[in-house]
């Protein structure tokens, strides 16, 4: 496939979105908002019930995708759906635009597009990376609800973009969710972020993506061929004959590092000098256990309860959450959960709570389940009821020192024995333990030990306190490096205190699941890592091929190393050497 224009070959860097290689010509979609005319009408009333049905007929429309997403991938990528859902529902988003029709007189369609043109624009201008891409979203559901007010057809990739590599300005979640179909070879777009929810559907759907590429839309003609390299975030147009075979052998390597991966999938965890070691599944609802369970997770290490909140966009009932624990625990077949008491907070928030100039060092997790009966009480009976059907632990998000978790663990044993006066007893002993993702819970670490069971380092929030870095915040995301050497000391410090104290000490955070970092965090002494479902093989493979003293000694090579490049190099080096074995 070589390009048929005598175009230079040209190198544009973004951000890796979606592992894997590929190469092919362009598929330039090129999606604007659909030019409506303005028309007085004399109706108005006529103009609101033709938006009510296009509100109906776009719920319809986006419910039945939400199912195909269910069913061909899981709940919780079809939950961007529901938030799809939800902007259908916003009073604010209807009544502006029913205002605006009777205020103005003119159609209906003229005044929806205003109105959605405004939201969008507000949430582009939002300093927070997460809300800012939530613009995607609106511009998605407003662009449906305007195609059935028009009656016309989107523009979506289809039949012709078949082995191509699709290139946008942006792409919405429905974009992305028919590229599968569609037999897209990969996708680039302009805008977007790691977190945007195109990308993560894109690792789910294993499409190779690389998004937030800068001056893209200017760089890339109809007829050019472009190569997408999803493990860096290269995005190469018109490569050379010369790019293209030094790709070939890349591409080669990478299918054929999955293939030897997955035939071991299966095979017992224990490494090469017969040390053992555990791998665990996160996961945030019930029917993704089947994940977890395919890919030979031998548990769950976090159940983030907080999705089911936000599913529900509001406070479930003790029912509510009775209803989804005790189905997960039944799924489990007598692997054991770990819940973790609710999250919310930082950037999970429900819409009642308060905003907050700060919100991750604000009112949220345990901080609020402790001055919350109401919302923690429910849900710890919950949990202690779906204990009765299998092996369940318990932990507390956030916890900031000891007396914070004496609070936690009292309110707990106390609706303990209260169930168990009702006649409710578990399976096996509950065991209680600590969130490490702060850093003076890391400090007091050998105090922390004396009073919880476990231990599970939460790397992701543990990173951004101790470098003060916005773990969501795009400007100061080459900042956020977990290589620090102020992390890794850290981490060697906690887990020195579990082993003191005789608890065991797992790992939760993003870093347990990559394959670079899982040998360390095993040398430093991590009992069990917790990761998604699709990252176990990966690291089971390299676990598998290493011996626990080779690991001891990486770990006493990284602790003395002063710089976080240095670091880096020697993590990245033991992982390019373990991944080419045999
Ligand atoms: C963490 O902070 O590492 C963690 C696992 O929790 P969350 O990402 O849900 O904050
Ligand atoms: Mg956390």
């Amino acid at each position: 496939m070589k390009a048929e224009n005598n175009r230079p070959e040209q190198r544009l860097q973004g951000t890796a979105a979606a592992p894997g290689v590929a190469r092919g010509p362009v598929y330039l979609l090129m999606k604007g908002m659909a030019i409506v005319a303005c028309q007085k009408v004399n109706d108005s009333e006529a103009e609101i019930r033709r938006l009510e049905a296009a509100l109906g007929a776009t719920r319809l429309e986006i419910s039945k995708l939400r199912d195909d997403i269910a069913r061909k991938l899981n709940e919780s990528e079809a939950a961007i759906f529901d938030a799809h859902l939800l902007v259908l529902e916003d009073v604010a988003l209807i009544d502006d635009v029913s205002r605006e029709v009777k205020k103005s007189g003119f159609n209906v369609e003229f005044c929806f597009q205003e109105v959605a043109q405004r939201y969008i624009e507000i949430f582009e201008k939002m300093d927070d990376d997460f809300l800012r891409e939530r613009a995607a979203d609106i511009r998605d559901v407003t662009g449906r609800v305007l195609e059935q007010l028009l009656g016309t057809q989107p523009e979506r990739a289809g039949e012709a973009a078949k082995l191509h590599v699709v290139v946008a300005r942006d792409l919405t979640p429905s974009d992305t969710a028919g590229l599968h179909d569609d037999g897209v070879s990969a996708f680039v777009t302009e805008e977007g972020g790691r977190t945007s929810h195109s990308a993560i559907m894109a690792r789910s759907l294993d499409i190779p993506a690389v998004v937030g590429v800068k001056g893209l839309m200017e760089a890339v003609k109809e007829g050019d061929i472009v190569l997408v390299d999803g493990e860096t975030g290269l995005v190469i147009v018109n490569p050379t004959e010369q790019t293209i075979d030094a790709y070939r052998d890349k591409v080669q390597a990478i299918l054929t590092r999955r293939d030897r991966v997955m035939r071991e999938v299966a095979l017992p965890e224990v490494m090469l000098d017969g040390a053992p070691f555990t791998l665990l599944a996160n996961i945030g609802a019930p029917e993704e256990m089947d994940d977890a369970v395919s890919y030979h997770g031998r548990g769950v290490g976090l159940y983030r309860t907080e999705n089911l909140y936000l599913r529900l966009d509001a406070w479930p009932s003790e029912e509510e959450q009775y209803a989804e624990y005790a189905e997960a625990v039944q799924l489990a077949q007598g692997r054991p959960i770990t819940f973790r008491t609710l999250d919310l907070g930082g950037d999970k928030r429900l819409g009642d709570l308060a905003d907050e100039a700060n919100p991750f060092m604000g009112y949220r997790a345990v901080r609020l389940c402790l001055e919350r009966p109401d919302v923690f009480r429910p849900q710890l009976r919950a949990i202690i009821r779906a204990a009765a059907l299998g092996p369940v632990a318990v932990m507390f998000p956030m916890i900031s020192g000891v007396e914070e978790l004496r609070r936690a663990k009292e309110i707990f044993r106390r609706i303990e024995n209260e169930l168990k006066q009702e006649g409710v007893t578990s399976r096996s002993p509950i065991k209680l333990g600590a969130m490490i993702e702060i850093p003076s819970a890391a400090m007091v670490a050998d105090e922390l030990a004396l009073e919880a069971d476990f231990f599970s380092i939460g790397t992701n929030d543990l990173v951004q306190y101790l470098l003060a870095v916005d773990r969501g915040n795009q400007r100061v995301a080459h900042l956020y490096e977990p290589c620090h050497p102020a992390v890794v000391r850290t981490l060697a410090r906690i887990f020195l205190a579990a082993k003191q104290r005789g608890i065991p000490a797992a790992v939760c955070g993003e870093l347990a699941g990559d394959p670079v970092w899982a040998p360390l965090l095993l040398g430093l002494g991590a009992h069990a890592l917790s990761m998604s479902p699709a990252a176990l093989p990966e690291v089971r493979f390299m676990l598998r091929h290493s011996s626990l003293t080779e690991l001891q000694q990486l770990a006493q090579r990284v602790l003395s190393s002063p710089e976080a490049i240095l670091t880096r190099l020697l993590l990245q080096d033991f992982a390019a050497h373990k991944l080419k074995l045999r």
